[in-house]
């Protein structure tokens, strides 16, 4: 299985934005690694400032994605009066190596989302200038999760979750994180009859290399978006509408501060992201293990991403087995539905051939 739509490299971004009708405020605010630009778009000159990033983690291209519809839907006569209380910046690949080579880490191998101290990378330091310069009301630190995520224990597929990152090891309520869960319920509320319960929480363990942290202990605002799954949405258009969804509502929440009416307890009530999925399930097969051979046996695959000729490849491998599986998939089916044999030699994170 491969998906064209999830590789986005600053090439392909590139002749997308082109196709835009309008003239976009652009400015580079630094380059990467492997010398490439990265772009921030000025959207608004309204008095509540907005900041907004994308793929840090260069493989999580769905909420650029969304972005682009977020930015065309702005300059649309239907979306523009949200501009009247708006101001927005916008950076939608901070990490242009990683969404080339389709990795979550920069040219480097760092991750960007642990380095908001040390400011080791060019990529951490364009985020913080951009930051300093101009002082968000609110940030949006965009992500996506793997498809492992279930919105609670044994719950439906997280196809967005979030997070409202702590400011301190005591985890405290601070006036920042007041607004952002409130935010983010009322983003929850909003979009409650398209994701039945299907939305999630992350565990916010104080983390201060974390830029979300480390931008919310600072006294902003920020909220921790997270592109997920649902069934088999591999392209991730279905999830990509609800990033798009799920933007609006925090954009129109912040400028009729509507959102302050969302309760924190709303917030808190959000189930945890648990890690309850693998992509497919295969029964009645038959393991072979050092330690033996297994009959009638559930196997748990999961699906790992690579690029693989500007698309984004899939490979099928072994996660767990047992006779009765302790995990949700978004597919199961029986052994002779995907191969023609019964029996697999298994070890974990060993690819196999299924049709
Ligand atoms: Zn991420």
């Amino acid at each position: 299985m491969i998906s064209k739509e999830r590789y986005l490299s600053p090439e392909k971004w590139g002749f997308i934005l082109n196709k835009l009708s309008f003239q976009l405020q652009t400015s580079v605010i630094g380059q990467s690694v492997l010398k490439q630009p990265i772009t921030a778009h000025r959207i608004g000159n309204g008095p509540i400032k907005v900041l907004i990033w994308s793929q840090m983690h260069g493989n999580e291209s769905t909420t650029t994605r969304a972005l682009f519809d977020l930015i065309k839907h702005l300059h649309s006569s239907d979306g523009n009066s949200l501009l009247e209380n708006l101001s927005l910046m916008v950076i939608p690949q901070l990490n242009p190596d990683g969404a080339s080579a389709y990795t979550r880490l920069n040219g480097n191998d760092i991750d960007l989302n642990r380095d908001a101290i040390a400011l080791s990378q060019p990529e951490s330091i364009a985020l913080k200038k951009v930051f300093d310069a101009f002082t968000p009301d609110f940030c949006f630190n965009l992500h996506g999760q793997r498809s492992i995520f279930s919105a609670g224990k044994k719950g439906k597929p997280a196809t967005l979750s979030f997070l409202s990152p702590a400011a301190d090891k005591a985890l405290t309520v601070t006036p920042a994180r007041t607004k952002a869960m409130k935010l983010i319920s009322s983003v929850a509320g909003a979009l409650q009859s398209d994701l039945p319960n299907q939305m999630g929480r992350y565990d916010d363990t104080f983390n201060p290399n974390c830029v979300g942290d480390s931008f919310t202990a600072h006294g902003v605002p920020t909220v921790l978006f997270e592109a997920g799954h649902y069934g088999m949405d591999y392209d991730r258009n279905f999830t990509k509408e609800m990033v798009f969804k799920a933007l609006m509502s925090s954009l129109i929440g912040i400028s009729s501060e509507k959102y302050l009416e969302s309760s924190v307890e709303d917030y808190q009530a959000i189930p945890e992201n648990e890690e309850d999925y693998v992509d497919l399930i295969i029964k009645n097969v038959t393991i072979e293990t050092d330690a033996g051979i297994f009959k009638n046996q559930e196997l748990a695959v999961i699906y790992q991403e690579a690029m693989k000729e500007k698309s984004v490849g899939f490979t099928p491998t072994c996660f767990a087995f047992a006779e009765k599986i302790n995990l949700l998939a978004h597919k199961t089916v029986r052994v002779h539905e995907v191969m023609n044999k019964n029996s697999i030699k298994f070890s974990p994170g060993k690819s196999i051939n299924i049709f």
